[in-house]
């Protein structure tokens, strides 16, 4: 082994999934790092959760720091920075960020669907100034501008009625020629006389020299420069797992493909959340996931330093009567 800060399990993530697992891995003491680049993830981008069970009513904000609270309180690590790299070695595995390198016995993965980008000219130079791919988060920084809005989906649409409150005005821009979401609701976006709609049309630049300045749209076979301050793109999340390319199987989609028990197909590593195949993406799904791969963890780890016996060995453990110790995960 390198000389590297060594843990029991690094979590690749910190949001539903991550830090459940972290709530189940620090429980059972093990030495637990999570790397994430943000605590939360995709909740934070809701400013209400109504089915979070127990809560009636929270913001994906306040229901993720207290997730971080509750791992932190049985002493979860957490450092802030994107995993580049992970390699398997004997003893393990070497996790690289974009500072540092740190090895674990087992690794989790939990780092969820990130933004999908428009892919049009100025987007990388513009992104965080102007450019944005959260509404909650960033909208107030707009208060009383005109900006701009990516996007035909449900979560366009979340964008833009949030919006509506606090910009002066929303230019909509949508490559289909209706929206797919907000139903008969659309009508109050029109009502508001704040938002101007491009249907069946596309952003093909985004201009500006230190800032977003304007955007191009292709609309009807015309050219059309709307100048505004920032645009929101609104146009659904991806698998980023480029950087585990070969490390573990993966899906068309690039989701992790794992088992009931959160394994993967290399001995060791662990997935739960949006970045598995699982068809429905929530929040509670998360966190179950990221509890499940946790006491996966857990038996690999203490089956590897020789303390227990592994799930995997379950069936040759002689159970006494009313002997539960290994029921418990
Ligand atoms: C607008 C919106 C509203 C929603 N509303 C609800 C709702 O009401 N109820 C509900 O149950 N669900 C809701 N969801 C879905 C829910 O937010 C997700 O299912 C949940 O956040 C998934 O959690 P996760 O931990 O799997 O991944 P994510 O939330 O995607 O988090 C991934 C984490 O990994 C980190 N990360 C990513 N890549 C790296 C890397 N390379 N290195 C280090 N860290 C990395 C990210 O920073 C993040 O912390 C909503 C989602 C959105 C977008």
């Amino acid at each position: 082994m390198t000389d590297q800060a060594a843990y029991d399990v690094i979590i690749v993530g910190g949001a539903s999934a991550g830090l459940t697992a972290a709530i189940y891995t620090s429980r059972q003491e093990l030495q637990t790092l999570v790397i994430t680049k943000d605590i939360g993830g995709q909740a934070l981008l809701t400013d209400e959760i109504q089915n979070y069970p127990g809560f009636m009513s929270i913001s994906g904000f306040e229901l993720m720091t207290k997730f971080q609270e509750q791992a932190a309180a049985y002493g979860a690590k957490f450092l802030y920075d994107e995993v580049r790299s992970i390699s398997k070695d004997s003893d393990g595995f070497t996790v690289k960020t974009t500072a540092e390198s740190y090895h674990a016995i087992a690794v989790i993965l939990a780092f969820g669907k990130t933004p999908r980008d428009l892919g049009v000219s100025g987007e990388e130079r513009l992104k965080g100034r102007g450019v944005s791919y959260c509404a909650v988060c960033d909208g107030p920084l707009f208060k009383g501008k005109k900006v701009a809005v990516a996007g035909a989906g449900d979560q366009a649409y979340e964008a833009v009625s949030y919006l509506s409150n606090v910009v002066s005005q929303i230019v909509l821009v949508h490559k289909p020629p209706k929206l797919t979401a907000g139903g008969g609701e659309v009508q109050h976006l029109i009502d508001s006389g704040k938002v101007v709609f491009y249907p069946a049309s596309e952003i093909v630049s985004i201009n500006g020299d230190k800032k977003v300045e304007s955007i191009e749209i292709k609309s009807g076979g015309r050219s059309i420069e709307e100048s505004v301050e920032g645009l929101f793109v609104e146009i659904g999340y991806i698998a980023r797992s480029e950087f585990i390319k070969g490390l573990v199987e993966t899906n068309s989609k690039g989701e992790i493909i794992s088992s009931m028990d959160g394994k993967t197909s290399t001995e060791g590593i662990f997935a739960c959340g949006d970045i598995t195949q699982i068809p429905y993406k929530q929040a509670v799904i998360s966190a179950g996931m990221g509890a499940t791969a946790a006491l996966s963890a857990y038996n690999y780890v203490m089956s590897r330093k020789g303390m227990t016996a592994s799930r995997s060995d379950w069936k040759s453990i002689k159970i006494k009567d009313g002997d539960t110790q290994n029921l418990k995960l």
